[in-house]
């Protein structure tokens, strides 16, 4: 343990996940820098490689000896940016911190701004992008339909355009470390913990180097992870469901009762059994499969593993 007297934490920590970002590193700290000396009276930079497969821990063990203020967590493989802001949120010791991506779509020039508000006693303060309009038209549509079905249905309400980018302070990070939930989606769990909470505009900017490193697939996995954490709601329509299919059902049963009493019996009525024993063997299948997937995040709680593991740590203790 290293004493906290010669060893007092940060006033701000940054705290960053990167995925094969190599070639963002440099320009990135380079930004960071005059940004902090300005906002910061001390401060530490704390990256969580989400175990990169390309030159990132390198890079980050050039930085870390080139300046003792940039440290460093390194997971032992991919878990997923998720997991490794909690792994940041669990490795920074600063007063306030502020979360943000490596690839400098999350401009460095606005931290001061962030750290004004958290003087004024903002606790919560989070970045909101002025317009989308760097993204592609598909993954726009796919944001919208997601934050329609999380207003109507989720338990928290998200502040619209609000992201990963913000300043946490202490007390909401340590609410934050708290919750060990292995779905995690981080936006719903920054709105859940609430405090006293504004939003500052910027401009998201196009990502410095490299790709994207969520494919579309991978959206929808976190947006049902997101829905699923949020909100039982999908569980519970079925119980409504069903009541409305068994009131149809019964008043078919009265009104073929009635018409067998008057009319006598008939045969036809292939096309409509048929489409509605399909229908229904498709509800049913459709509704075991919503369980599956909620059984599925239980199981994954259950099993109680650790959120991820750390294959080294450079300038950071453990936790
Ligand atoms: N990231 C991560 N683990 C992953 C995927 C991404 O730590 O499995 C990091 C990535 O390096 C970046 C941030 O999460 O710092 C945002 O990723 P990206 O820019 O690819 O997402 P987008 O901006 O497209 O939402
Ligand atoms: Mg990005």
């Amino acid at each position: 343990m290293v004493d906290i007297a010669e060893n007092p934490p940060p006033e701000i920590s940054v705290a960053i996940p990167v995925y094969n970002e190599a070639q963002n590193l440099g320009p990135l700290v380079a930004r960071l820098m005059p940004a902090l000396e300005q906002a910061a009276r001390s401060f530490e930079i704390v990256f969580v490689d989400d175990g990169s497969s390309d030159a990132t821990l390198d890079a980050l063990r050039a930085l870390n000896a080139a300046d003792a203020r940039v440290k460093a967590v390194s997971f032992s493989r991919n878990f997923g940016k998720e997991i490794a802001i909690a792994a940041a949120l669990d490795h920074v010791r600063g007063a306030a911190v502020v979360l943000m991506d490596a690839d400098l779509q999350h401009p460095p020039e606005i931290i001061p701004a962030f750290v004004a508000k958290w003087r004024e006693g903002y606790k919560n303060v989070y970045g909101v992008r002025r317009d989308r309009a760097g993204d592609p038209a598909l993954r726009s549509l796919f944001t919208h339909v997601f934050y329609g079905l999380f207003d109507r249905f989720g338990e928290t309400s998200l502040p619209r355009g609000a992201g990963d980018f913000r300043l946490l302070d202490r007390q909401a990070v340590d609410a934050l470390s708290r919750m060990r939930e292995r779905a995690r989606f981080s936006k719903g769990l920054f709105a859940w913990v609430g405090f006293k909470s504004i939003g500052v505009p910027f401009d998201v900017e196009e990502r410095a180097a490299g790709r994207s490193k969520f494919s579309y697939g991978k959206l929808l996995r976190f947006a049902l992870d997101g829905l699923m954490s949020f909100s039982s709601a999908p569980l519970k329509i079925w119980a409504y469901v069903g009541m409305g299919v068994s009131a149809f059902a019964l008043a078919m049963a009265g009104y073929y009762f009635w018409r067998t009493i008057i009319y006598g019996v008939d045969v036809p009525g292939y096309a409509s059994l048929i489409v509605s024993i399909a229908f229904f063997g498709g509800m049913q299948l459709f509704s075991l499969g919503v369980l599956g997937e909620y059984i599925a995040l239980i199981f994954a709680e259950v099993k109680g593993r650790p959120l991820y593991l750390v294959a080294e740590r450079l300038g950071v203790e453990e936790r």
